[in-house]
């Protein structure tokens, strides 16, 4: 259940997911100019960074030549939160009130079925640095599992996510409490980003974020600084698991025995004819992931991963909202599964159904995206990009952004060169000159929206009744 109405946030990153379009784009606002009563803190928070920023580098190296793949980042979450505890804040690991079932997901998703570990998201924190109030509540969110791989390697650039939203955490909470600027800094590490089901929306579905004002995070090393611009993100995902139990026999004599790979056959021949009839805004893939052991035997267990996506802004009348666009995939998802029932009755099979990764889309704010860009340009970012892109198209944080106003800091840095995403260059570039330089710019421009957010109210209120709007156009 979700705690209250859902409200949700953005980012730009091209991970599991794809990328999402612009539903409605909001144009660039200009900033107003920043009250002379931040400027004159800020250079404390940009000098806390300059003295932290070798601890940050030193963290950002470790992770790299340490990579731990999501739901296993158990020496890189230990090592940020003891950072975040040596520096004041209150740490809580893990998140309490999970689904039932998240444990079973966590499999199906990706982790091992051999794991032995802790349930739950073990790896997850929520570090407080409580201050002279506790609103606003300024959360930086950090991710830290690596890509799988033999051996796992951060081709996503997360070992210099975690480092930098903890140091920006850390500088801008000691200024916060040295001056008594009222709020307070959170840091909310959200583990396996890089596999299903989506942790954020598990953790948002908790009321993990409840409380929270505003999020800020970044991702790795950007080339361009870029503005993004507000709306919604277009992308829903629903994934779901279909498995088969039949009855195994000789294969010579077949006839005692009920094949659920049969099922499966028959399960993806009835999504190829859902796909027919499917208006063209739907996508559908889908993989065996188990289909028996050997020919001479009739498999008495299969079983079939199938997700199937929705772009809102692509349907036949144009945009709809995202509410009434979560309508159309779950009455899709109905008809899979219904074909899954059939399959099962044709063949003398039984059939589970799993539904363990729900994306929805996000929202994202255009005034916090217009107030992070200008700092990422007052602070040097790079290969600046003025023309607002589309929304962030992040939906693994979809539900998240429906909680609180969210925005994703992308600082760019010249000399970064071109890898493809999820490669090796691309987690070599984060031990790099100029990697380090895009951590330590990223820091600080995140710490600086946080720092004006804290003592601007004007600001706040202007992101929040964007984003309350957004909302209100999301339910429609
Ligand atoms: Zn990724």
């Amino acid at each position: 259940m979700m705690k209250r109405t859902m409200r949700w946030f953005p980012a730009v990153v091209v991970c599991v997911l794809a990328f999402a379009l612009t539903v409605s784009a909001a144009p660039p606002q200009v900033v107003p100019p920043e009250p002379p009563e931040v400027a004159a803190v800020r250079a404390a928070v940009d000098a806390n960074i300059d003295a932290y920023s070798a601890r940050m580098i030193e963290m950002n190296d470790w992770m790299y030549h340490n990579p731990e793949p999501g739901f296993l980042e158990f020496k890189a979450s230990a090592m940020l939160t003891e950072e975040l505890r040596k520096n004041g804040f209150e740490v809580e690991m893990g998140v309490p009130g999970l689904d039932p079932k998240f444990d079973e997901w966590k499999i199906i998703g990706g982790l091992s079925p051999d794991y032995s570990g802790p349930s739950g998201l073990p790896t997850a924190f929520k570090a407080k640095y409580k201050g002279k109030s506790e609103h606003p509540v300024i959360a930086f969110m950090v991710e830290y599992d690596a890509l799988r791989g033999n051996p796992p390697f951060h081709g996503c650039q997360h070992n210099q996510q975690g480092p930098a939203g903890v140091g920006a955490a850390i500088a801008l909470a000691k200024v916060m409490d040295e001056k008594g600027i009222p709020g307070s800094v959170w840091v909310i590490g959200t583990p396996a980003e890089e596999v299903g089901p989506p942790t954020k929306a598990a953790m948002a579905k908790a009321g993990y974020f409840d409380g929270v004002d505003f999020i800020i995070r970044s991702h790795g090393t950007a080339r361009t600084t870029a503005r993004g611009s507000g709306g919604f993100s277009s992308m829903s995902i629903r994934q779901m698991k279909y498995t088969f139990h039949g009855k195994s026999a000789h294969a010579a004599a077949a006839w005692g025995g009920r094949s659920a790979l049969d099922a499966v056959f028959l399960l993806f021949h009835g999504i190829e004819m859902l796909r027919e009839h499917s208006e063209p805004q739907f996508r559908f893939h889908g993989v065996v992931t188990d289909g028996g052991v050997a020919p001479n035997i009739v498999p008495e267990m299969a079983s079939a991963t199938i997700w199937v996506r929705h772009f809102i802004d692509e349907t036949r009348v144009g945009a709809v909202s995202p509410r009434k666009a979560g309508e159309m995939i779950d009455a899709k998802v109905e008809q899979m599964n219904n074909i899954a029932k059939g399959a099962a009755l044709a063949t003398g099979t039984t059939v589970d159904i799993a539904q363990y990764g729900v994306y929805v889309p996000s929202i994202s704010v255009g005034a916090f995206n217009d107030l992070a860009f200008q700092y990422a340009v007052d602070y040097g970012g790079a290969n600046v990009q003025e023309k607002p892109g589309p929304p962030s198209g992040w939906d693994e944080t979809g539900l998240v952004s429906l909680v609180a106003p969210g925005v994703q800091v992308s600082v760019g840095v010249d000399g970064i060169p071109q890898t493809a995403g999820h490669s090796q260059q691309n987690a070599d570039i984060t031990i790099s000159p100029e990697g380090h330089k895009g951590l330590v710019l990223t820091a600080k421009v995140m710490a600086a929206t946080g720092l004006r957010l804290a003592m601007d109210a004007a600001m706040r209120e202007k992101i929040k009744a964007e984003h309350a709007a957004w909302l209100a156009k999301y339910n429609e």
